[in-house]
């Protein structure tokens, strides 16, 4: 019987691992095995409890707009679980002098759209906001080639739009920084917009208004999540897939293809497989695949990853009553901080704290501040504790503290990273049978990563003819 392998169990590998057990479920005649490194399944996908209260060490939820994993949650039988982001309490901070500065109303991800919040916003210089009235009449612009969001953002709207929102709304998503990652890769739709209609903000207005239901229907909210956190998600894929097939506690060392298919080496044991899904880190799969081909190696290796802590305290009801309304702040390079970001998490999601405790989660690392890393949680917890006393004015101790370390977790899009990706798949071509999925190639958040898990499990089944798609 055909056999396939998969190597990591984060959500990249726990989807290819459901597809695979969907299609088996449905007559298809193969075996598959999933490795992880770990002794739990789900990589970075973590929800802890505290005095009532639900921590996430990793991902909080995802966006509603990409459909695939709540797709996926639906399929599992999670579909009464998901919840939305309470969106009517939806307001950001940014830092600036030590204050927090609401993000005026109407700003599409950096991009402003209601000219009256943004002229009256204290946020931005008179300068900046010239810059923006000059926006509207940006003459359409086909780059030729790929730069950073930085250099973009900057020649629309100048350098303090990178400083203020670019940067900070990038070091929240990708743990990166604007001047470091490819526009292309990761704003692809600023591209797209900046070639047909020149100016951002007419583009998205132009883009709101053909979203715009007919019907008048509540538009959605921004973020989804589910009820039991987002290991809910881990543990409604665990509950359909075969538990015998799950090792874990099994770091792969080494992929060596044979035979028309592949010896996979974890501890003592190799074992023979036709196909092998990685759905690891780059730099995972870079080293298992040194000595199938070098060069692909040398290519997954060129993509950067950078690592990020979070760090969750737990306040009583007092706190919860003096901390501002909103999902909470971020904090741009400018302000000279460690933190990247904070999150008022009883604010942003239902069944996250009972009423009376407050649950502030905060963000460190990143791109700019890998030394984090080596530090101890209480010297974390120390940096965290004083940079909210001087931002907030948040001197009360903590009822409950959790720290936890993400070490390169999180890929660095950088430019020539589309590119990159088309040398990979060329590569990838030449070695029947493999598969990449994860958060390396093409999206890092939690649903492109089902997307991927799913896709590279669709591939190695349609490969093998064991199940076609058509
Ligand atoms: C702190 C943080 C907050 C985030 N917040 C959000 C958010 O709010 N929304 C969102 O959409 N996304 C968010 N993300 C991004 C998203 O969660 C991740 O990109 C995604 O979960 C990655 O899933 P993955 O399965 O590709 O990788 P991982 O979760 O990293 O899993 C990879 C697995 O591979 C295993 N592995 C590695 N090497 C081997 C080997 N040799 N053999 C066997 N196993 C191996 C590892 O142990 C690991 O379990 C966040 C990420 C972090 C770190």
């Amino acid at each position: 019987m055909p056999r396939i392998a998969i190597i990591g169990g984060g959500i990249s590998g726990l989807s290819a691992a459901f597809t695979l057990a969907e299609k088996r479920q449905a007559g298809a005649g193969f075996e598959y095995v999933l490795f992880e490194a770990a002794p739990r399944l789900g990589g970075v996908l973590v929800t802890d409890r505290a005095d009532g209260c639900l921590i996430e060490a990793g991902p909080d939820s995802f966006l509603t707009e990409k459909p695939w994993a709540a797709d996926l949650c639906r399929k599992i039988g999670l579909g009464d679980q998901l919840i939305d982001s309470n969106d009517a309490d939806r307001k950001t901070y940014i830092v600036v002098r030590n204050k927090l500065v609401v993000m005026p109303d109407g700003l599409m991800f950096m991009v402003p759209t209601k000219i009256l919040p943004t002229v009256l916003s204290p946020l931005f210089s008179f300068r900046t906001k010239m810059r923006m009235a000059g926006e509207w009449f940006h003459p359409p612009h086909k780059a030729t080639s790929d730069e950073t969001v930085a250099q973009m953002v900057e020649r629309h709207y100048g350098a303090e739009m990178v400083d203020l929102l670019a940067d900070p709304l990038l070091s929240g998503v990708y743990g990166g920084e604007a001047t470091g990652l490819s526009v292309r890769a990761v704003l692809p739709r600023f591209a797209d917009m900046e070639a047909k209609h020149g100016s951002l903000g007419r583009a998205m207005l132009a883009a709101r208004k053909k979203m715009a239901s007919p019907t008048n229907a509540a538009p959605r909210a921004l973020f989804t999540s589910l009820k039991e956190g987002m290991q809910q998600m881990v543990d409604g894929l665990l509950d359909r897939l075969d538990r015998s097939a799950l090792r874990v506690s099994s770091p792969v060392q080494l992929l060596i293809p044979q035979d028309g298919g592949w010896t996979v080496s974890a501890g003592y044991q190799s074992d023979q497989f036709d196909a092998v899904i990685i759905a690891a880190p780059a730099h995972a799969a870079a080293a298992l695949l040194e000595s199938a081909d070098e060069n692909l190696a040398r290519e997954l290796a060129g993509i950067d990853y950078s690592s990020s802590v979070t760090v969750t305290l737990g306040y009583d009801e007092s706190v919860r009553r003096s901390l501002p309304p909103g999902f909470g702040f971020l904090v741009p390079r400018s302000a000279g901080r460690r933190m990247l970001a904070a999150t008022f998490v009883h604010n942003k999601f239902p069944h996250r704290a009972p009423d009376n405790r407050a649950l502030v989660r905060c963000f460190l690392g990143g791109a700019r501040d890998e030394q984090i890393l080596d530090a101890s949680d209480e010297q974390i917890l120390g940096i965290v504790r004083e940079e909210l006393r001087q931002i907030i004015s948040l001197n009360a101790d903590p009822l409950f503290t959790r720290v936890y370390k993400w070490r390169a977790a999180m890929a660095q899009y950088s430019v020539g990273h589309l590119d990159r990706l088309a040398r990979i798949q060329a590569l990838c071509q030449k070695l029947p049978g493999l598969a990449l999925a994860g958060n390396g190639f093409s999206g890092i958040g939690v649903p492109d990563c089902v997307r991927s898990g799913t896709e590279a499990a669709t591939k190695v089944l349609s490969e093998m003819g064991v199940w076609s798609a058509a």
